[in-house]
């Protein structure tokens, strides 16, 4: 046993130096991965954890990142793979929308149709199709950003044809803060029957398919109640210094 340090590194240092710091959560990694089994994509989210930390998971096949600081976002997106699927997962303004819009992979927050315009008119400049996600409010919080049920129609009925740069591919979703979880839920049921309500509607650029809901305390739930694409955090990287 006294030889173990070196067949393991190579060179006569103690074994706790050569025990490369994982600082990402390998197990639950595989163990979501596992409850997945390919019927939902995993976007694993990156905010405030260094670019060393996306590439340990990067390294395990994960592909899908979010992030929701746009600075921070673009910073990563130049040091890192280019193979990576950015998804921007926070509430966008429409002044921001020109720094990503030459690789963003899918829009996860857009509230309104004229942050749907400024995205149209970006994606045209970089002469590409950008993909977006209609956030709908569904907590029982003042703080959640998102469209309400008549504006969700007032957006999805509206005359979107002249906006050929971008697709409307599904719905997004954050329930409640709470260790409720029969009104988490609810909540995820009733954005689930909203996003089956518009599965018909077809337009040129509209054909849901997308429905983003379930984090890291309540994902177990959204998959549970229709949920295609979970967006986790903290599970994978540990807690954050602060609440982004
Ligand atoms: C931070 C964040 C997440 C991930 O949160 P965790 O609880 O760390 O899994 C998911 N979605 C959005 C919109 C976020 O801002």
């Amino acid at each position: 046993m006294s030889n173990l340090h070196i067949f393991l590194c190579g060179f006569a240092i103690p074994l706790p130096l050569c025990v490369k710091n994982m600082s990402i959560n390998t197990k639950k990694y595989q163990e979501i991965i596992g409850e997945l089994s390919g019927k939902a994509t995993l976007v694993a989210v990156s905010k405030t954890k260094p670019v060393e930390d996306i590439l340990e998971l990067y390294n395990l096949g994960q592909r899908d990142f979010g992030e929701n600081y746009v600075q921070e976002l673009v910073g990563k997106y130049e040091q890192l793979p280019k193979d990576i699927r950015w998804h921007y997962i926070g509430h966008l303004q429409s002044n921001k929308v020109k720094y990503i819009a030459s690789f963003v992979h899918l829009i996860h927050g857009v509230d309104s149709l004229s942050l749907l315009k400024e995205v149209n008119k970006q994606a045209l400049k970089n002469n590409r199709t950008i993909d977006c996600l209609l956030q709908v409010y569904i907590a029982k919080e003042e703080t959640k950003f998102g469209l309400d049920s008549h504006e969700l129609d007032a957006v999805l009925t509206a005359d979107l044809s002249a906006l050929n740069n971008i697709h409307i591919t599904g719905l997004m979703g954050m329930a409640s803060f709470s260790n409720n979880m029969d009104l988490v839920r609810s909540e995820f049921d009733y954005l689930k029957s909203l996003f089956d309500k518009y599965a018909q509607h077809k337009t040129q650029n509209t054909k849901l398919k997308t429905l983003s809901m379930g984090m890291s305390a309540d994902y177990k739930i959204a998959i549970d109640e229709g949920s295609n694409m979970i967006r986790v955090g903290s599970l994978l990287f540990g807690e954050r210094n602060y609440n982004g």
